[in-house]
């Protein structure tokens, strides 16, 4: 199971929508889209993200407004990938591909079992040489649920991985909870699902709540918003 999503900033908040994956989504200003951004700069409609078998391409439907991707405009049909930088218009957006770590596999460092990227011929962690590990293993890593936070931070969750919202607006993952802080609120997988654990406020417990996509969680003043797989 995939998620395919798009995030942009819409009046001063970071929106979230869901697009059905494996199906031509279109991207419109007004009410005639899959995915409506109401924004003068944004066409009607304004450009489609077509399945195909590398994954997803944008369609530029525009003949006014243009559509950027990482910086570069859009003429033909341009493959997409997980985290790339869409402009849409003057509207500022990310394209979210959940289903890209799975298929992102690495070694597994024999001596602190940390997985790597591909490349790595060195222990991102630990600095242990991946060339000549005794063994190699390999292993998908889902994300399981992706929390965007103010200023374009962004956090995966995995399974064995606690996601850290600080009250600065980062977003950190992390082995354990590093939530000795108490002003940090944190997503942990707990139950089979992703939940929001809020930051612990006087002597009450915390409390935990399941996440949905388009979820919004506050600390100190900043929002983060989810994408769940
Ligand atoms: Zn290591």
């Amino acid at each position: 199971m995939t998620t395919i999503a798009i995030s942009w900033l819409g009046e001063g908040r970071i929106r979230v929508a869901e697009l059905e994956a494996g199906k031509r989504s279109l991207v419109s200003r007004g009410t005639d889209g899959d995915v409506m951004i109401q924004h003068p700069t944004v066409s009607r409609p304004h450009l489609a993200i077509v399945p195909c078998p590398s994954g997803y391409l944008v369609e530029h439907l525009s003949r006014t407004n243009p559509t950027r991707v990482n910086g570069s405009r859009v003429e033909g049909p341009t493959p997409l990938s997980d985290g790339d930088a869409l402009v849409i218009g003057t509207v500022s957006a990310t394209f979210h591909d959940l289903a890209a770590g799975d298929r992102r596999q690495g070694p597994v460092c024999h001596n602190c079992h940390r997985e790597n990227d591909a490349h790595q011929r060195d222990c991102w962690f630990c600095g242990t040489s991946l060339v000549n590990a005794p063994t190699t293993i390999r292993m998908p890593r889902p994300v399981l649920c992706r929390l965007l936070g103010p200023d374009g931070a962004q956090g995966d969750l995995y399974e064995g991985t606690v996601l850290v919202l600080s009250p600065d607006g980062k977003v950190t993952a992390t082995r354990r909870e590093g939530a000795s802080d108490p002003r940090t609120g944190h997503v942990e997988f707990r139950d089979g699902q992703p939940m929001f654990v809020a930051p612990n406020e006087g002597e009450s417990a915390a409390s935990a709540q399941p996440i949905a996509t388009s979820d919004e969680f506050s600390v100190a003043g900043n929002t983060f918003v989810a994408i769940r797989r």
